[in-house]
């Protein structure tokens, strides 16, 4: 296939096209109709100077030949309505390969009738409209087909002039703007019934953003398609892209997924800051009781460090803040992500690409042939990736990676569930962590209430931890907190270093709950008990940490 953005560049270069005919001419490629006739009434210039062009730049052919004899036996592979239909006419035969003179050499559809269908490769060259005419009466005996130019200009932009085009851009980037302003992680473009809702995702939450009227639903799903090369045209499958943009003099990378919904498609923007600073383990909430045998772990040459929560509980920056104090420059250390979210100098970064198959596991069998240290895994979703990974710890690296799963303890049977072998779990693992994220509360205006010890008694996960006697809740908000008592966020963590108890265990593949239990016996804090000791301190409030108690007949257990 040829690459039609080529040529569109090509002729953008020339000043031959402007900005809005080539996202019209990108629209009309998308919905499979000719950008040939697309272009010819777009473009200053005449089919003979289009076709030379586009000649001159694929390096094809331009099919001139008057002395030209024909081949009837051609014939049998085109016949006259299918080359009528595809405006293709069959020139000569070699082999399995089969010339073709073509009007426009970017229709999907001729690919794939001549190559999956007739099961031949195609040679193209180029013919004018006229010489085409001249050539099928001659071949198929009967009367040409006419060359109509597309009556409407249908373009993917319903009910759009090209002069709102611009207008439509400025405001969606005064939303990527203000997201950006106001450190969203997503935008999410809601098409509703009769409006379009824009959210903003803050701190963890969703907040309402701006409602826009109906028109905005598909002009802004269709420019921000356009941004990260997704089809216009597809409105019913799901697709996923990205873009970037230099919003108040950072470069952020957009990755884009469209669902198609009841009332149109919503679009997810994930905004990934390339500049983003790095905390210290301590300012992500880590407390010395934790942060001490954590960064013992790091100092270890060799081992694994597994970082387990779910989506969005911040393990990325944890592992990248754990990265961040070791010794950049005489460590070889090499990062496989989807996708890489943080840069850091001094290390090496590579991003998995599932469209040319570069999974997580290839990556890390290359990674490990170019002599790392340290080795950071985005995330082990599969047993291939989880072996390669257990087997690099083995051999002498030091490995980290994140875990899908909701405490450390479910690290374990996680992994021995995908099949890892235990005595690679009791030979590698260093330590666990399993965290959240948490909102901070504002210290200067949090008022206090007191405990129901009761309630805590129940979830207290060892006799040695004191019940707080009084929690922080919001307050009204202060000058020191521009009255935003609740701003930013914080982990809370928990700690699994495996002892031998533990390892008698993994080898008998024991039960979640007696992990479980063991941890705690020999001294890991669950992290929702961490939260209740932040909340005790005024760093957050107890409404955040609610949501992750254990559930009731699960603590009986505990
Ligand atoms: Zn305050």
């Amino acid at each position: 296939m040829f690459s039609f953005r080529y040529l569109l560049q090509k002729l953008r270069a020339r000043n031959v096209l402007n900005e809005e005919d080539e996202l019209a001419a990108i629209a009309v490629y998308d919905q499979g109709e000719s950008v040939i006739d697309f272009l010819l009434q777009r473009l200053p210039w005449k089919e003979p100077e289009i076709k030379a062009f586009m000649s001159l730049i694929y390096s094809m052919e331009l099919f001139q030949d008057r002395e030209f004899l024909i081949d009837r036996t051609m014939l049998h592979w085109i016949d006259a309505g299918l080359s009528a239909k595809l405006r293709i006419l069959p020139l000569s035969m070699k082999g399995n390969q089969i010339r073709i003179a073509v009007d426009d050499p970017f229709s999907v559809l001729l690919w794939q009738t001549v190559e999956y269908e007739l099961n031949l490769k195609a040679e193209l060259c180029l013919i004018l409209r006229t010489d085409f005419q001249s050539l099928y009466r001659q071949l198929y005996n009967c009367s040409a087909p006419t060359f109509k130019p597309i009556s409407t200009m249908s373009t993917g932009y319903p009910d759009l002039l090209p002069w709102q085009i611009e207008q439509e851009q400025d405001e969606l980037l005064q939303i990527l703007e203000q997201a950006s302003d106001k450190k969203a992680t997503d935008i999410h473009f809601e098409p509703l019934e009769h409006a379009l809702r824009v959210r903003f995702r803050i701190d963890g939450n969703l907040i309402l953003h701006r409602m826009f009227e109906e028109t905005k639903k598909a002009n802004f799903v269709s420019r921000l398609k356009i941004w990260s090369e997704l089809n216009i045209a597809q409105q019913r499958l799901p697709q996923d892209g990205q873009f970037q943009k230099t919003l108040n003099d950072e470069q952020i990378d957009f990755r884009v997924s469209t669902l198609p919904l009841l009332y149109g498609e919503k679009v997810v923007l994930r905004l990934l800051r390339k500049n983003q600073s790095l905390s210290s383990l301590e300012q992500l909430g880590m407390t010395e009781n934790l942060l001490r045998p954590f960064e013992s772990l790091l100092r270890q040459p060799h081992g694994m460090i597994l970082v387990c929560g779910p989506t969005a509980s911040g393990k990325t920056t944890t592992l990248y803040s754990a990265l961040q104090q070791l010794d950049r420059e005489s460590l070889n250390i090499v990062t496989i992500e989807d996708p890489v979210e943080f840069h850091l100098a001094g290390i090496q970064q590579m991003q998995v690409n599932d469209k040319l198959h570069a999974t997580f596991a290839k990556g890390l069998r290359a990674i490990l042939r170019q002599d790392p240290d340290v080795i950071l895994i985005g995330e082990i979703r599969d047993r291939e990736t989880a072996e390669v990974a257990f087997q690099a710890a083995l051999t002498g690296h030091l490995v980290f990676a994140s875990l899908h799963t909701s405490d450390a303890a479910g690290a374990i049977t996680r992994l021995l569930d995908m099949g890892v072998e235990p005595f690679l779990l009791t030979s590698t693992l260093s330590g666990i962590v399993s965290q959240r994220l948490i909102r901070k509360v504002c210290p200067y205006c949090a008022k206090f209430e007191f405990a129901d010890s009761r309630f805590l008694e129940h979830y207290r996960p060892h006799s040695h931890y004191e019940i707080p006697h009084r929690f922080a809740q919001v307050g009204e908000g202060c000058p020191k907190c521009q009255f935003h008592p609740l701003q930013g966020r914080m982990g809370i963590f928990e700690l699994l270093i495996p002892d031998a108890k533990m390892h008698k265990l993994i080898m008998n593949k024991a039960s979640l709950q007696e992990l479980r239990s063991s941890a705690i016996e020999n001294g890991m804090k669950p992290f929702y008990w961490d939260g209740i000791e932040k909340a005790a301190l005024a760093q957050t409030v107890i409404s955040e940490i609610i949501p992750y108690l254990p559930r009731r007949d699960a603590t009986d257990c505990l």
